[in-house]
């Protein structure tokens, strides 16, 4: 295949089989600027698909970054009231909501931390109705990337912007099994070989999960009573199948928020808000984080641990076998997109009401009584390795082997 079939392709696929887009659904399209071309490209298959019609949201983080080291803190402090009534009709709606990623890992470099997170804060807050509605199952969304030339040169700093772009492009294409025209085929069965793991675990009903390797983990993580492992497509409330994320290669769950014990080290560097933190480990008591370091970006580690109550504690674990197509290119994307499937981890901050038995109608302090955590924040960090051993317990005091050596034994 060229490389415009290439992109034709993927443009298909992010609208068939991951937005699923069908007749009449508005399609709510975040779209970079330098993307337009695929941006285009995407909105054409949304109507074939037969879209009602198409909003395209146009955004440009050079712009952004203008902004924030120019505008004064109080404007962060809120968005204004039409950008929320935007979204959170299309929400009401039940679009299809698809984000084009294209981030320049050091884009916020400079920039002030506490405008960041008062951003952060307040776009939570004015798209509550458009996330509450997305994790109800309400609309379908999905995550796709597409590269910029300081991401590129950020993963490959040795190439030039051409062949870093060339080698990004490559490796997208790889990880999304773009290599013929079978691709939703090569994503179905993923999507079985997911379910087929997830529910393996869903049957054990496991109480606890020990994680331990050469890096000095040596953790135990209580999972939610109830918890249940999802993974690959999910299904919108009017009974369609989707893909949130292109690529995916994980399954994860709601961990209990109060129950985690020991130390546990990250094992792939973490982009936080545009600065990487790196070696670092976080020690857990009572679901807590109690300790922390970092050889690297110990700051912003910090403030993301500071940000509320509920990022010092888990709100997910994932698991994704160390064989797999992205931890097999051995590259460092520097984006959660790729790089939290290259290996198991956990998120600190916000869980999903989705991974435990009727979150969705559940109220916020039901959640919580059930093991939850509530945060602004969600960010992964990985803790796999090619020697991580996980054993799970179950109710009856039972260990079962679930990661033997970086893989799975089922
Ligand atoms: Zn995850
Ligand atoms: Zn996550």
């Amino acid at each position: 295949m060229t490389f415009e079939e290439k992109l034709q392709e993927y443009a298909r696929l992010t609208v068939r089989t991951c937005g699923n887009v069908t007749q009449g659904k508005y399609v709510l399209l975040s779209c970079p600027v330098h993307a337009a071309h695929f941006g285009r490209m995407i909105s054409r298959k949304a109507f074939e698909a037969g879209a009602k019609d198409v909003i395209m949201l146009y955004y440009d983080e050079k712009f952004s970054r203008i902004r924030f080291l120019n505008a004064a803190l109080d404007i962060f402090k809120s968005v204004p009231e039409w950008q929320a009534l935007q979204r959170n009709y299309y929400a009401r709606e039940g679009c299809v909501s698809i984000t084009v990623l294209s981030e320049d890992p050091d884009i916020f470099e400079g920039v002030d931390d506490e405008k960041l997170m008062a951003n952060a804060i307040a776009r939570k807050k004015a798209f509550k109705e458009f996330y509450d509605i997305m994790d109800k199952g309400g609309l379908r969304w999905t995550l796709v990337a597409y590269p910029c030339e300081k991401w590129a040169m950020k993963v490959f700093p040795e190439c030039s912007k051409e062949t870093a772009m060339e080698k990004l492009w490559d490796a997208i294409f790889a990880t999304c099994r773009l290599t013929d025209t079978n691709t939703s085929g090569k994503w179905e069965s993923q999507d079985r070989l997911l379910k087929r793991r997830a529910d393996i675990l869903n049957k054990y009903a496991l109480k606890e999960l020990h994680y331990k390797n050469s890096l000095g983990t040596d953790f135990t993580l209580g999972l939610a009573k109830g918890h249940i492992w999802a993974g690959g497509s999910e299904v919108s409330t009017d009974d369609v199948k989707f893909m949130p994320n292109m690529p995916t290669e994980e399954i994860f769950t709601m961990p209990d928020r109060l129950k985690a014990e020991g130390i546990v080290y990250a094992s792939m560097p973490l982009s936080y808000q545009g600065t990487l933190i790196d070696g670092f480990y976080l020690r857990f008591q009572n679901g807590e984080v109690v300790d922390f370091d970092a050889q690297k970006g110990k700051n912003a580690l910090t403030r993301l641990l500071d940000t509320d109550e509920g990022s010092r504690r888990l709100g997910e674990a994932a698991l994704i076998p160390h064989d797999s197509p992205i931890s097999n290119l051995g590259i460092l994307f520097y984006n959660t997109l790729f790089d939290e499937n290259a290996s198991c981890h956990l998120a600190l901050g916000e869980c999903y009401a989705t991974n435990i038995r009727n979150g969705v109608n559940m109220s916020e302090k039901e959640l919580l009584d059930n093991g939850g955590n509530r945060s602004v924040n969600h960010v992964d960090f990985m803790i796999g390795t090619k020697d991580l051993q996980i054993t799970g317990t179950t109710k009856e005091g039972t260990k079962v082997p679930i990661f033997v050596n970086g893989n799975f034994v089922f």
